[in-house]
């Protein structure tokens, strides 16, 4: 169900937007600061309770802009601990947001795109084509929902992920905007060495990135050893295969001096073989970056299944002994729709009613 409107949606507004707005209607920049620490910091979901502006300001603020641009529809808890959050956007379209506890704090995982395109064969976001990017407040909208779902019990998120449903690299501008608000130490507060981006590999974004220098921490799904299987997983490796991946992730390492993380998803009898940790060993000599091996999630429309415990277990000792920095991640929220857009997809393609 679509609302129709023809407001704007506040969270888009980073400080300048505000202070041009505020200005547009003949105010002093301090009225944007007091509503920017209102929306980030005190995290109301009403302009009505932001109580040091003036009465007119409130009335204005409210039929100029809409502040509640995400409805929950679904929620699934895991035993773990993980929630994964399903929400309806003001045009009806629905992402996923998840909150993962560590035991070093909170994590959110966030989407940045209303479906994905970049068609990577064993993944459950791109069952559904990309409808849209989403803005960049839609993206930040997900992480004060889940910091004020936290404020509750007088918790703090931590880390930020940007690896929920979508390419971060084929939205750069908002996910861009979206981090500088959340790093804000006047808005949320999260630090850049906390917020990691993964992209699929699109390499001149990967250069603009490099050359922005920004804290952010840069993953990069690499999933394949070589480019006959990368390609057969993951279409973007045609049009920016590993060597130029490699040249662009070396040109990120020296400009920036930062480590990178590879995803590597272990898919069983594909990519966990000896011939694979050989391979891998080739391609990322002289890189400053380790492995993070992380178990699959089987998504019942496509094939592939998860490497055995224990050859996941092997498959670290080859990549060790080979000299790879590596690690092996945990499951989160097995028992719930946990792979990147599973419960989305449940959802539009009939698995779930649409209705808490
Ligand atoms: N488009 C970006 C970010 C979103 S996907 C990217 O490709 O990196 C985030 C991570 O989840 C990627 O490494 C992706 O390959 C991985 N992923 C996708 N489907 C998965 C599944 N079913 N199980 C485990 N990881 C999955």
């Amino acid at each position: 169900m679509a609302i129709i409107t023809n407001m704007n949606k506040i969270y888009d507004y980073d400080l300048n937007d505000l202070i041009n707005y505020v200005n547009s209607i003949g105010l002093k920049d301090f009225k944007a600061r007091q509503i920017y620490n209102w929306l980030y910091k005190k995290r109301v979901a009403d302009f009505t309770l932001m109580s040091d502006l003036s009465k007119d300001l409130i009335k204005r603020l409210k039929e100029e802009f809409v502040i509640d641009i995400l409805s929950l529809v679904d929620k699934e808890v895991s035993s773990d601990g993980t929630i994964k959050f399903l929400f309806r956007l003001l045009d009806g379209s629905l992402i996923e947001s998840v909150m993962m506890v560590f035991d070093y704090g909170y994590s959110a995982c966030i989407s940045t795109q209303v479906g994905c395109n970049m068609g990577c064969t064993f993944c459950a976001s791109g069952l559904l084509k990309k409808q849209r990017d989403l803005t960049s407040g839609e993206i930040v909208a997900q992480v004060v929902y889940i910091q004020r779902f936290l404020d509750e019990t007088g918790k703090r998120l931590g880390n930020i992920v940007v690896m929920g449903t979508g390419e971060p690299f084929d939205n750069y501008d908002n996910v861009m905007k979206a981090l500088k608000i959340i790093n804000d130490p006047h808005a949320l507060e999260i630090g850049a060495r906390h917020i990691s981006i993964s992209t699929c590999g699109i390499v001149p974004m990967i250069k603009r990135f490099a050359d922005e220098k920004v804290q952010y921490n840069l993953a990069i799904s690499l999933h394949a050893s070589n480019d006959r299987l990368r390609t057969s997983l993951m279409p973007i490796n045609k049009a920016y295969p590993l060597k130029e991946l490699l040249e662009a992730l070396k040109y990120y390492c020296v400009d920036n001096n930062r480590r990178l993380t590879f995803e590597y998803l272990l898919l069983k009898d594909i990519n966990d073989q000896k011939e694979n940790a050989d391979e891998l060993k080739e391609l990322l000599h002289g890189l400053n970056a380790y492995i993070n091996l992380i178990p699959y999630n089987e998504v019942k429309e496509h094939d592939y299944e998860t490497s055995s415990d224990k050859r996941a277990l092997e498959f670290y000792d080859m990549l060790k002994k080979r000299g790879i920095a590596v690690t092996l991640r945990h499951r989160k929220g097995d028992d719930i729709s946990a792979a990147c857009g599973q419960l989305r997809a449940n959802h539009i393609l009939g698995d779930k009613d649409e209705n808490m």
